[in-house]
């Protein structure tokens, strides 16, 4: 078990567009091991590579604690639907915002063994589809928070 250090907002490498994976090397094997090691020992929902410095086109989404998907080079297929709900990001701590999603998102990617394959989700999969496949373009969620950025803190008081 590997923790990695998570990269902040602000952090340069968070901006860059991760490239795609060729191959799994025995690197990229421990690197997928480690993202989910790291997302579970911060109570994440979803983690990308950039987000712990490494710029692949990789990422890990567990919503339910009991159901790791790995996605290698995925790429949003379909959406419908819209929800708005508070979004946060292990690389924005201690805050959170309103973020307006699709309510369903359909996505195509390759597993640990680079086949192919297709995740489909509603609410918050969906919701982590969009904002971890978004990482890998460089985006973070808050530049599409609707209104103030809020300190989670604040929220959890209400
Ligand atoms: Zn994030």
């Amino acid at each position: 078990m590997a923790i990695r250090n998570i990269r902040m907002i602000g952090d340069e490498v968070l901006k860059k567009r991760c490239k795609e994976v060729t191959e799994i090397t025995p690197r990229t094997a421990q690197l997928i091991d480690d993202m989910l090691d790291t997302m579970y020992e911060r109570n994440g929902v979803g983690l990308a590579a950039s987000q712990v410095g490494i710029l692949k086109r990789i990422v890990v989404i567990d919503t339910t604690g009991e159901d790791p998907i790995v996605l290698i080079n995925p790429q949003i297929m379909e959406t419908s639907g819209e929800q708005s709900g508070q979004e946060a990001c292990l690389s924005v701590p201690g805050k959170t915002g309103v973020v307006t999603r699709p309510n369903y998102v359909k996505v195509k990617a390759l597993d640990r063994e680079m086949k192919p394959y297709e995740v489909e989700g509603t609410g918050l999969l969906a919701r982590a589809l969009c904002h971890e496949t978004e990482h890998l373009d460089g985006h973070l969620y808050v530049e599409k928070v609707e209104g103030e950025l809020m300190d989670a803190e604040d929220l959890e008081e209400e």
